[in-house]
C-alpha cells in the first residue's frame, strides 16, 4: 500500500517528516500512517507539474491516450484490491466500490479518446486578406481538491480531462480517504505517465495545501469536488491571480413522484438514489415529493424496501448500507430525523443509530420520514445520510415552487409516464442535472454539474474537457 506523496514521478514522504493515520470509519481500526504533507511538499509537486508541462502538452494527443488508456486497463486489472481500499476507507459496501472502480476507469477510457477531438477553428473573416483561427491549447498546470465520498472515482473525473487535454496536475484527496488516490497515483507509474504530468500531495493541512494552487501564476485551473462552504472559500481565493476554477458542489436534489408514475421503477428508483454510499453523494436523492394520490402507496413501498437493507461493516457479505464517515456526519443525519419528528413528522422505518457487532457508532438505520413539509430542516438542508424524508404535494407546480425553493441546483429526479409534464419540467426545474425516470444519470460521456449554490462548470462528456483548454484566437494577415 502507497503511503507516501507523488512528486515529479517519486514517492517521497512529507519534507516534515510527519505522518497522520487513516481509518476505517466501520471499526475506527487503523489502515495506515500517510504522509503529511504540507505547503512545500505541494510546491514541489506544482513545480514538477510545470516542469513536465511544455514536453505533455507538446505530445501527439494520441500519445497522451496511451497511458491514460494503460491506466484505466490497470485499474480493471486491480479491480479488487482498489475495491477494497475505498471500502476501507469510505466505508462504502464492497459492490459499491466495484462499481466505482469501473466509473472511474471509464473517465480515463473516454478522455483518452476525447482528447484526441480537440479541434481547432476558421472562421471567414470580413477582411479577405485576413485569416481568423481559433486554437485550444491546455491552460497550464491544473490543480484538484477531491472529497472521501468517491475517492477513486472524483480523481480520474479530474484526472482523465486535464491530462488529456494536455495539462500535467496535482491532486490533493480529502484527509480521510488519500489511499485511493496513491493507489491511482502508483499504477499511473506502471501506466507510463512521465514524471510530473500527474502528482499527488496527502496532508492534514488543506487550507495550507490549497493556497499553493492560487499564490501564483502557475496554476491555471482548479477543480475541486466539495462543501459549497469551502468551494466559496476557494472561489474567493481564486480571484488574486484570476485561476479557472471548476466547482461541484452541494446538492439538495429533490425526487418527484406523479400519480401516474410506475410506482416499483419510482421505488427501485429512489432505493438507489438514496441508500447509495448510505446517503452521502451529492446527487443522492435528498427530499422526496410525491403526489398525494400516490403519496401513501409510495411511502408503504418505500418502507419496506428500506426496512430489507442491511446494515454493517462495508467490507462484510451482503452489507448494502454502511457507516456514516465521521462523527459529524452522524450527528447530522439524527439531527435531521429529530427536528423532523419534533416538527409533526412520522418514522415509518429506521429513525436511530444501529448496533454493529466490532463497529463504530457511526451506523444510522435506514430511515423513511413522512408527514414531512418544507419548513423542516432535512427539507431545508443536505443530509448526507440514509434518510428518505417523503413530503406531499397536490400540483405541478406546487412540485416545481418545492423543487426550485432552495439554493441548490445539482440533481434533480421526475418519475411520471406524461410526456408532455416531462418536458415543462425539465424546462423549468432550476437543475444542471435531471433524471427522468432514471435514477442514475452520471455516466462518463455526460456533463456532470449544478447551478446557483452547487457550483460552476461541468465534469464529464465533451464539456468537461474545455474546463482545461483555453481558446487563442489568430487574426493573421496574408495580403
Ligand atoms: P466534506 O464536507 O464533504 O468533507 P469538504 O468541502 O470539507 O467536504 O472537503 C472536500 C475537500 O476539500 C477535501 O479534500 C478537503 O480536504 C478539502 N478542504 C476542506 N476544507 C478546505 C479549505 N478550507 N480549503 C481548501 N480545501 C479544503
Amino acid at each position: 500500500m502507497q503511503t507516501s506523496c507523488l512528486i515529479d514521478g517519486t514517492f517521497v514522504p512529507a519534507r516534515s517528516g510527519r505522518t497522520f493515520v487513516v481509518h476505517n470509519p466501520a471499526t475506527d481500526a487503523v489502515i495506515a500512517h500517510v504522509a503529511d504533507g504540507d505547503a512545500s511538499d505541494a510546491r514541489a509537486a506544482i513545480d514538477a507539474a510545470a516542469r513536465a508541462f511544455p514536453a505533455w502538452k507538446n505530445a501527439a494527443a494520441i500519445e497522451r491516450a496511451k497511458p491514460l488508456r494503460r491506466l484505466a486497463e490497470l485499474m480493471l486489472r486491480d479491480v479488487e484490491r482498489l475495491t477494497d481500499l475505498c471500502s476501507q476507507e469510505c466505508g462504502k459496501p464492497l459492490a459499491e466500490a466495484r462499481v466505482e472502480v469501473a466509473y472511474a476507469a471509464s473517465f480515463l477510457e473516454w478522455y483518452a479518446e476525447e482528447g484526441k477531438r480537440v479541434y481547432g477553428e476558421t472562421i471567414p473573416a470580413s477582411d479577405p486578406g485576413k485569416r481568423l483561427l481559433v486554437l485550444r491549447q491546455p491552460s497550464g498546470v491544473a490543480a484538484a481538491i477531491t472529497p472521501w465520498n468517491f475517492p477513486i472515482a472524483m480523481v480520474t473525473r479530474k484526472m482523465g480531462p486535464a491530462l488529456a487535454a494536455g495539462c500535467t496536475q496535482v491532486v490533493k484527496p480529502a484527509e480521510q480517504t488519500p489511499l485511493s488516490a496513491l493507489a491511482i497515483a502508483e499504477l499511473s507509474i506502471e501506466a507510463g505517465f512521465p514524471a510530473g504530468v500527474f502528482n499527488v500531495i496527502t496532508g492534514l493541512d488543506a487550507p495550507a495545501i490549497t493556497d499553493t494552487f492560487f499564490d501564483g501564476l502557475t496554476v491555471r485551473h482548479v477543480s475541486f469536488t466539495g462543501s459549497t462552504e469551502v468551494g466559496r472559500i476557494l472561489l474567493a481565493k481564486s480571484a488574486a491571480n484570476v485561476v479557472r476554477v471548476s466547482l461541484e458542489l452541494g446538492g439538495h436534489a429533490p425526487f418527484i413522484v406523479f400519480n401516474d408514475a410506475d410506482l416499483d421503477k419510482a421505488v427501485v428508483g429512489a432505493m438507489a438514489s438514496k441508500f447509495r454510499n448510505a446517503g452521502q453523494t451529492c446527487v443522492c436523492a435528498n427530499r422526496f415529493l410525491v403526489q398525494r394520490g400516490v403519496h401513501d402507496e409510495f411511502v408503504k413501498r418505500l418502507t419496506i424496501a428500506v426496512a430489507a437493507l442491511k446494515v454493517g461493516d462495508g467490507r462484510a457479505p451482503g452489507t448494502q448500507v454502511g457507516p456514516l464517515v465521521d462523527d459529524a456526519g452522524i450527528r447530522k443525519a439524527e439531527a435531521h430525523v429529530a427536528d423532523a419528528l419534533a416538527h409533526g413528522a412520522q418514522v415509518t422505518t429506521g429513525g436511530a443509530r444501529v448496533t454493529v457487532p466490532g463497529g463504530t457508532n457511526r451506523f444510522m438505520a435506514p430511515t423513511v420520514l413522512s408527514g414531512v413539509t418544507p419548513t423542516m430542516l432535512c427539507f431545508r438542508e443536505e443530509t448526507f445520510g440514509p434518510i428518505a424524508p417523503v413530503c406531499a404535494f397536490d400540483t405541478e407546480s406546487d412540485a416545481l415552487a418545492i423543487a426550485n425553493g432552495t439554493p441548490y441546483g445539482l440533481a434533480a429526479y421526475l418519475f411520471t409516464a406524461d410526456g408532455a409534464r416531462i418536458m415543462r419540467m425539465v424546462e423549468a426545474l432550476q437543475y444542471g442535472i435531471v433524471g427522468v425516470n432514471d435514477a442514475l444519470p452520471a455516466t462518463a460521456q455526460a456533463p456532470f454539474g449544478g447551478v446557483k449554490h452547487s457550483g460552476l462548470g461541468r465534469e464529464g462528456g465533451h464539456h468537461g474537457i474545455e474546463e482545461y483548454l483555453d481558446l487563442k484566437y489568430v487574426s493573421w494577415r496574408i495580403s
